[in-house]
């Protein structure tokens, strides 16, 4: 198998994945009001997560050396009768960026490039979730558009968008990216190339009195009432960054929080890839561990789930140890 050319691969993945987040930082701002969150409207989300979807595959076809997309979506519901409004939607959008000539079929055919199931023979794919954080969208708040690139069962690389944290000039959007063993950065959202592009670095503490940490908002996710426990074992006086999507991995590799806490809320439910392996990467490369709640390494070599882990820690490194310990005195790590 050929060598992966990351240089390449990395620039491929940054603009993709900034093409998306810009769509739907604008999705965002214009469709989202106060009337959809009124009414628990979804449709904003449903525009931007397809639209996304359809510029990073199309993107990533025409800058990557590797076309195997496993995405979250596919473009099945967008095909039905009684979909048209929201197909229009989609499609106008992707035109905005890939120009006014691109067809409806051309549209929803890049969204299904991204429909692809891994199995034992595929070595090297990337894995995209087009909008994490759905919840946090609909509310105003924090998602992610997230892309990691799985080899052998390993994240090698990934790209995080993360339109509503601020960039290292301060401007909302940051956008995170890391490969194995060349270190992780953060730019602007916005920025074109390399513009502003800074070094990132987990914190250095080595006591978790001193530490601040990430959870889900939604409590359906994470088990909040654990992690309480955890952090008062642990000696933790600050609240709970509560965020949602793989932003809490971009908070924590940027040093402003040192632990992660992913804690099952179902003895049944698997992980799924799109959902870690950016974060994963970025923190790893930052300095940064990543583990379930067993502290077993992430294993992304079964397919769409991470089938043999439960939950996710994270965490600056210096401190994982003891945060497991904690962990297995309240959470049920079978
Ligand atoms: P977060 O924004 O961190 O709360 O995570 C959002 C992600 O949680 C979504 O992309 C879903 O794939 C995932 N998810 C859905 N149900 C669960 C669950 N029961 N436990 C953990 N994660 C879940
Ligand atoms: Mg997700």
């Amino acid at each position: 198998m050929s060598q992966i050319d990351f240089e390449a691969e990395l620039l491929a993945a940054v603009r993709a994945v900034r093409d998306a987040a810009l769509v739907c930082q604008s999705v965002q701002s214009n469709l989202v009001t106060a009337a959809t969150l009124e009414k628990k409207d979804r449709s904003p989300v449903t525009v931007a997560d397809f639209a996304s979807q359809a510029l990073v595959c199309s993107s990533l076809i025409e800058h990557s050396g590797i076309h195997a997309i496993v995405g979250e979506e596919n473009a099945a519901e967008l095909r039905e009768t009684g979909a048209e409004k929201t197909r229009d939607q989609v499609v106008e959008h992707v035109r905005n960026i890939r120009g006014a000539g691109i067809s409806t079929d051309q549209a929803l055919d890049w969204i299904d490039v991204g429909g692809v199931t891994p199995d034992g023979s595929l070595e090297r794919y990337w894995t995209l979730d087009p909008i994490d954080g759905t919840k946090g969208f609909l509310r105003g708040e924090q998602y992610a558009i997230a892309l990691g690139l799985i080899e052998g069962g390993q994240v090698v690389a990934g790209v995080l968008g993360c339109p509503n944290l601020p960039g290292p000039d301060g401007s909302p959007g940051c956008l995170l990216s890391a490969a194995r063993g060349r270190g992780a950065t953060v730019r602007p959202l916005a920025a074109r190339g390399d513009d502003g592009l800074e070094q990132i670095r987990v914190s250095d503490i080595t006591s978790t009195a001193a530490a601040r940490f990430c959870e889900s908002v939604e409590s359906g996710h994470s088990d909040q009432d654990q992690s309480a426990q955890i952090a008062a074992a642990l000696d933790i006086t600050e609240e709970p960054v509560r965020v949602d999507s793989q932003a809490k991995y971009a908070i924590l590799a940027q040093g402003e929080a040192q632990i992660y806490l992913r804690l099952p809320t179902r003895k049944d439910y698997r992980e799924k890839i799109w959902d870690h392996a950016a974060g994963l990467i970025v923190v790893e490369e930052a300095g940064g561990r990543v583990t379930d709640v067993r502290g077993n390494d992430l294993d992304f070599g079964h397919g769409r789930q991470l089938e043999t882990n439960s939950g996710v820690i994270a965490t600056n490194g210096p401190i994982h140890d003891t945060v497991l310990a904690a962990v297995a005195k309240f959470v049920d790590v079978g």
